[in-house]
């Protein structure tokens, strides 16, 4: 009887990468009523509550620290939580998994939530398991009048697929990327203005292009769809921003 449980703990756990795959017909095994569900649930508040748990908390955050404290989702704010990828609430028996832990900050905990959608089937992407598109999907429209106007859009290109891209819109509502890439944007670029004068004074338009390009291949060694290396290919190719109008930053609101 006891081996049996411990096996199905196991398998629980091993098949955590191939739920994450499945998730439309897959059903938390500690929804019901057998000894493993109890076994499940037993491990989870027996860890829950004592030291082991606490440790893989820490290891998990020392390691996220060490290699790049930034959120996986946002690409933007320090890591300071564990998201459960899928939820405690759905997902009891994967709460204690090392695997499930992600580490994320703060907003994006908040946003994500209980997110698991069963019935399409599209998660949000997984730090550890899924790959983000590596070719340019996120998009930077700059438009400068009489001030300097910022959208971000996704563009699928022919190579993604239509769950991958399904998955990366999903990302982009749930966690509100575009307005929040757009505030931090405006942010970025206001504390450059100095840069930009400069750069302009001594080297004109070409050279203030070729400091955007800089930036912008900067950004994507972070990734291609880098909300900063969107940004920074969108400016470095807008000729107006580039012949002075940069200066609109200067005047307000910026949206
Ligand atoms: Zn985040």
């Amino acid at each position: 009887m006891f081996m049996g449980v411990r096996t199905g703990i196991i398998d629980a756990y091993g098949n955590y990468e191939d739920v994450l795959r499945d998730i439309r017909r897959f059903t938390s095994l500690a929804h019901g009523s057998d000894v493993l569900t109890k076994a499940l649930l037993g491990n989870y508040a027996l860890l829950d509550r004592g030291r082991p748990l606490e440790d893989l908390r820490h290891s998990i955050f020392r390691t996220a620290l060490s290699r790049n404290s930034r959120c996986p989702l946002c690409e933007r704010a320090q890591v300071c939580a564990l998201d459960h990828f899928l939820p405690k609430n759905h997902f009891p028996e994967y709460s204690i998994l090392a695997d499930n832990l992600v580490p994320v900050c703060e907003r994006c905990n908040r946003l994500k939530g209980d997110e698991c959608d069963r019935v399409d089937g599209l998660l949000m992407f997984h730090a550890y398991f899924d790959e983000f598109p590596d070719t340019e999907i996120l998009l930077a429209e700059i438009d400068v009048d009489s001030t300097v106007s910022i959208r971000y859009s996704l563009h699928r290109s022919d190579e993604i697929d239509d769950i991958t891209f399904g998955r990366v819109e999903k990302q982009f509502k749930i966690l509100g990327l575009f307005d929040f890439y757009q505030m931090e944007a405006v942010a970025e670029l206001t504390d450059q203005i100095d840069l930009y004068d400069e750069t302009y004074a001594s080297l004109g338009d070409s050279g203030l292009r070729s400091t955007l390009s800089a930036l912008a291949r900067g950004a994507e060694r972070a990734s291609v769809n880098h909300w900063k290396a969107a940004l920074y290919r969108a400016l470095s190719r807008n000729e107006e921003f580039c012949s002075g109008g940069y200066r609109q930053l200067l005047a307000s609101p910026m949206n």
